[in-house]
């Protein structure tokens, strides 16, 4: 989202996790524009790299308030969050730093720790409390005119929490609370999207592919999508499924000049015995099925997907099943994390692998001719 450069922001956003956080940080934005802020919403900004630019690294120094949407799903994540605030603290030594999002409802929280929360400047607080927060304390502001980036898409929720339960993951824990958003909801939000003339939308949300209307079971993601294709102007973009959600019409919508052909779907493993302890709810040879058909129908798919390395319990022989799955196909990127034990999932206290096997284990794909060049390793 870029701002008219004469005048600056009072208020910059930062972004963590996923979709639904850059969703939360969306609406957050119009509401604080709507109580005569000037807010600048850093949506899609990398996780290692602090600014994007000159511009985002001048204003952060200049803002009175630094709103920073926090994500706890892996401890790296918020290492970097947490280098993040004191790198902001050195050089806008004047700005109120508010955190809110999950690692503020996450009971371990790395962010939790008494040196980074009684650092001066520094505040928790709600995300549905921030406005009121905000407009208790502010100056003389008045209302200055916003200009979105559309080359960014507009975030539209879908679903809240999480009930698929994955074995090493903490955000059934933190959204408790599982919804699927009404199809009237949905398209609310779309048009709202189109009044700030956004131009493409992805949406946001955990398992996205099983979404339904819950006072209508018979639409599915299938009629959303169609209705958004058909009737809407919009394109959809950053499509991430849950391998069992994705649907059998997914190549249909492929084949729309509207869908990006650039889609994740996270298989995590390529070994049964893993994908079992995990509680992923799919096998390989599931798998190889849908990608199987996926490669074959649409030539130009840029497929990504996620692996965990390390998991607990995983044995050379396992590793080196997801080794051999990975190059059966011709995926666009692998993104690899280690795996990060984080508490109240329900395998942080199985028996962990070594740091050093892991280490080995990632050094064994940057070596690998085929797989060196696609994977990109995001943490360790
Ligand atoms: S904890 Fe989960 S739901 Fe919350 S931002 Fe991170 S990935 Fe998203
Ligand atoms: S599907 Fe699994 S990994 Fe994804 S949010 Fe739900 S529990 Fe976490």
């Amino acid at each position: 989202m870029k701002q008219n450069k004469k005048i600056l922001p009072d208020i910059f956003i930062r972004t963590y996790g996923c979709a639904s956080n850059r969703f939360d940080s969306q609406q957050l934005t119009f509401d604080l524009i709507n109580n005569n802020f000037f807010v600048y919403n850093q949506s899609f900004g990398s996780d290692k790299q602090f600014f994007r630019d000159k511009y985002e690294s001048f204003i952060a120094s200049k803002v009175k308030i630094f709103i920073i949407h926090t994500c706890p799903i892996t401890s790296y994540l918020e290492k970097l969050t947490n280098e993040f605030i004191k790198y902001l603290q050195k050089i806008n030594k004047k700005a109120k730093i508010i955190l809110t999002g999950c690692s503020t409802r996450y009971k371990y929280s790395l962010l939790k720790r008494k040196n980074i929360l009684n650092s001066k400047n520094l505040v928790i607080i709600d995300l549905d409390k921030i406005p009121y927060y905000l407009s208790k304390r502010r100056g003389q502001t008045s209302k200055c005119e916003v200009e979105f980036n559309h080359f960014e898409p507009g975030t539209v929720l879908i679903k809240k929490g999480c009930n698929k339960y994955c074995t090493y993951c903490i955000c059934p824990r933190i959204c408790k609370k599982f919804r699927c958003l009404t199809f009237q909801e949905i398209l609310s939000q779309i048009r709202q999207l189109k009044s700030w003339q956004f131009k493409s939308i992805e949406f946001a949300g955990p398992c996205i592919g099983d979404w339904h209307d819950p006072f209508d079971n018979s639409l599915t993601f299938f009629d959303l999508v169609k209705h958004i294709l058909e009737q809407t102007d919009f394109r959809i973009t950053n499509l991430e499924l849950h391998p069992s959600d994705v649907p059998n019409e997914l190549i249909y919508f492929l084949k729309s000049e509207k869908i990006d052909r650039e889609i994740s779907i996270p298989i995590q493993s390529g070994s049964d015995r893993i994908l079992q302890i995990m509680n992923r709810r799919y096998n390989v040879a599931y798998l190889k099925k849908i990608f199987k058909k996926l490669f074959t129908k649409i030539p130009d798919l840029r497929l990504t997907t996620d692996i965990i390395v390390g998991f607990p319990g995983e044995s050379e022989k396992d590793f080196k099943k997801t080794i051999n799955f990975l190059k059966q196909f011709p995926f666009f990127q692998i993104d690899v994390y280690s795996y990060s034990p984080r508490k109240g999932a329900v395998v942080s206290s199985r028996r962990r692998i070594k740091v050093e096997d892991i280490r080995r284990r990632i050094s064994r794909l940057k070596e690998d001719r085929i797989l060196q060049k696609i994977i990109n390793i995001t943490s360790l």
